[in-house]
């Protein structure tokens, strides 16, 4: 696996700040944190053997640093349960980029495992002019688009400030277990706000981060998107 150093140069060295999802979760892997595991293809073949590898149902996903939404331009391919489905998938996704981004030349495709249903969450960093790195907490999907309900705390955490910023959101009771859903690992998503801390307060050459979704469970957590930009090199 690539180190963090040989993630950040490689994108330095094709002139990009925005890391791709696969190089974003190697990051994140290496902060601790658990992503869903996620291998990058270059033909429908290559996709399917991975697959296989992976194991049944899979999720393909346009794989370029231009395309921040993925799902948006018809690059998100859930649920594919057969090779055939997969080879299927993998041209269907490169019909759509070809159709909404008519420049882009886009041939790979990442692969990952179809994580299982949970409580979908969200975890960013971003910079602020006075406080410097910032980190938010909500949940995932229509919740935080629609409701922006989602709690700040300037990096450095201390457990506390985790501790209180996951439960100060107002769907706090939706991770307590609603209408006999489970309740989530909450220690667990503290866990990872600290991590995700620690992480960007090492690394200030890290601009913005964001883990959308994480999929909570009733025992602890998995990132299935990642991503990361990277400030912009000093001259
Ligand atoms: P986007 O670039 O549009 O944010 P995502 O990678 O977040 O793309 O995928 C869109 C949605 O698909 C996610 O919000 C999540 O609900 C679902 N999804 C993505 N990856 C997985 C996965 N590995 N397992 C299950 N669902 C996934
Ligand atoms: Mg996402």
């Amino acid at each position: 696996m690539a180190t963090k150093q040989v993630i950040i140069d490689k994108a330095r060295s094709d002139g990009r700040t925005i890391l791709t999802e696969i190089e974003s979760k190697e990051l994140i892997k290496q902060a601790g944190i658990s992503v869903s595991d996620t291998r990058l293809a270059t033909s429908p073949e290559e996709a399917i053997s991975l697959s296989r590898q992976l194991g049944f149902p899979v999720v393909l996903k346009v794989a370029s640093a231009d395309i921040v939404h993925k799902s948006d331009a018809g690059g998100v391919k859930l649920g594919l349960r057969t090779s055939k489905q997969v080879g299927k998938a993998y041209g269907d996704i490169l019909a759509a980029i070809h159709r909404e981004y008519p420049q882009a030349v886009i041939q790979e495709v990442s692969v990952q495992k179809m994580a299982r249903p949970g409580v979908e969450v969200i975890i960013g960093m971003s910079k602020d002019d006075q406080f410097g790195p910032v980190l938010m907490f909500g949940l995932g999907g229509i919740l935080v688009e629609v409701l922006k309900d989602v709690a700040f705390r300037i990096v450095p955490l201390v457990r506390r400030d985790a501790a209180e910023m996951i439960r100060e959101i107002k769907g706090y009771p939706l991770l307590e277990g609603y209408r006999g859903q489970e309740a989530v690992d909450v220690s667990h998503l503290e866990e990872m706000l600290l991590k995700v801390s620690e992480f960007v307060e090492k690394h200030p050459e890290i601009k913005e981060l964001d883990l959308n979704p994480i999929f909570a469970y009733s025992q602890g957590a998995v990132a299935v998107d990642a991503r990361v930009i990277l400030e912009e090199e000093k001259q």
